[in-house]
């Protein structure tokens, strides 16, 4: 830390200060763990987070209380920086590849962390595969699936995993694009080529499609591709859809992302949506009771990343009002996730069931006429509304327009029948589902 001991007083301060706007518990998920000072100036304090994952939720929800907290202890004029670890090399201005420590890895992101599906089983054998021999295994790997599903991850798996002992580079195509074209415009293409010859080993190249329709690029990629195949090292790419999908590009480029193995990420099924939150919730220290989390679930099919979002939700949800996340609190508070259970059927609805079993009209039910064959339906009517709703007989004889007497009677009748008859009793069941489903 810059400028000496009061500077690192200020942290401390710095801490007091934002707890006092953001509580305890938040502190404690997000800042605590999770943010250190990387200089504290005068002017400008940069704070870094572990992970892009949580620089981003920090910057879209606490920017402004770390600010409020900062100001508070250095005066108002003092700018905030946030970045995360890992973030150097993709914000540096002509980012060389093989700083070693600027691999543009998200350490978060490991397989160790990964829940494996069957929405991802494939494309996690394969991400491991990469693993046991970069370069030899399928060569290049490439991964494509909707957006959210896990594909970045993956990637950022691998080269957590092979760090260590190989040279690995991440990055997103558009940074690597902005790399390529300032190294064509300064000439020095030559020594771009070179460095990724001599100084990588496992490449990881994030969402190739935004390369498509940009000629001169993909040329270059193609060079580049041919010289570090030549040499054994791994290539990685992921996109948003398969190389046949992708237009406008070029021919050469396309027969080598297809050259090697091809593997896609779907969308999970509510059981592996089910473990992904568990294990999310868990890392956030969040205890979710089964019904919310079967609730979330269903509510988000089609992507992580919004499954992570509704966490974030419920996480600050849960630091702000300090309460457990039930089923009805969450619920009440957040109705555009979980909508309110709906209303149980009122007997309208149960009579137009019944009706349409029966090939009657509804009208029928509730009309005067006596014949068999409407009699039984309209018992069976009243008995399911009053099991369902538990409306008293006498409104149970408005609905109907019959006294209350006949609704007792045909409720008792109904009631016999569910105890002798089961044939009847399986009916009735039936219809109760369908009138409750
Ligand atoms: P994509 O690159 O396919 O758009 P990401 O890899 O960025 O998706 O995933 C979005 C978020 O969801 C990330 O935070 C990632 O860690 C998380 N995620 C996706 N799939 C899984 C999984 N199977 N297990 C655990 N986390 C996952
Ligand atoms: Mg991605």
């Amino acid at each position: 830390m810059e400028g000496g001991g009061g500077r690192e007083n200020a942290w401390t301060e710095f801490l007091v200060a934002l707890e006092r706007r953001i509580g305890d518990q938040n502190m404690e998920i997000w800042i605590r763990s999770a943010l250190r000072a990387d200089q504290v100036g005068h002017r400008t304090v940069r704070l870094r987070a572990e992970s892009k994952y949580y620089h981003d939720w920090i910057h879209d929800n606490l920017y402004r209380d770390i600010l409020a907290a900062w100001r508070e202890v250095l005066g108002p004029a003092v700018e905030l920086e946030l970045t995360w670890d890992g973030a150097a090399s993709v914000q540096e201005p002509a980012p060389a590849p093989a700083r070693r420590a600027h691999s543009g890895l998200d350490r978060s992101m490991t397989f160790d962390n990964f829940v494996v599906g069957k929405c991802n089983e494939f494309a996690h054998a394969a991400a491991l595969g990469v693993t046991d021999a970069p370069g030899l295994a399928h060569n290049p790997l490439f991964i494509y699936g909707g957006t959210g599903l896990g594909k970045t991850h993956l990637m950022h798996a691998i080269g957590n995993c092979v760090s260590h002992k190989f040279n690995v580079v991440y990055y997103p195509a558009q940074h690597f694009f902005d790399a390529m074209v300032r190294a064509l415009q300064t000439r020095s293409i030559a020594e771009f080529r070179e460095r990724f010859r001599t100084e990588v080993d496992v490449l990881l190249l994030d969402d190739v499609q935004f390369l498509a329709g940009r000629d001169r690029t993909e040329e270059e990629l193609f060079y580049l591709f041919e010289i570090m195949r030549a040499e054994g090292k791994a290539i990685v790419l992921t996109a948003d859809e398969p190389p046949a999908s992708i237009g406008k590009l070029e021919p050469r480029l396309r027969s080598r992302f297809e050259g090697g193995l091809l593997v896609d990420v779907q969308p999970p099924d509510v059981e592996t949506m089910m473990a992904i939150l568990a294990t999310k919730a868990e890392a956030l220290r969040l205890d979710l009771p089964s019904d919310v989390q079967w609730a979330v679930a269903q509510q988000v099919r089609t992507s992580v990343r919004e499954l992570e979002g509704v966490l974030n939700r419920l996480s600050a949800l849960k630091a702000f009002y300090g309460r457990p996340l039930t089923l009805p609190f969450v619920q009440e508070r957040l109705v555009d996730l979980i909508p309110p259970a709906a209303p149980p059927p009122g007997p309208e609805l149960i009579i137009s069931r019944v009706a349409e079993h029966f090939h009657i009209r509804p009208s029928d039910i509730r009309g005067n006429r006596r014949p068999a064959n409407i009699a039984y339906p309209r018992q069976v009517a009243m008995y399911l509304t009053r099991r369902i709703t538990g409306l008293s007989f006498p409104e149970i004889g408005r609905e109907f327009g019959r006294d209350n007497s006949t609704v007792q009677y045909a409720c008792k009748k109904m009631e016999e029948q569910v105890h002798t008859n089961p044939n009847a009793r399986a009916e009735l069941d039936l219809l109760e589902r369908a009138c409750r489903a």
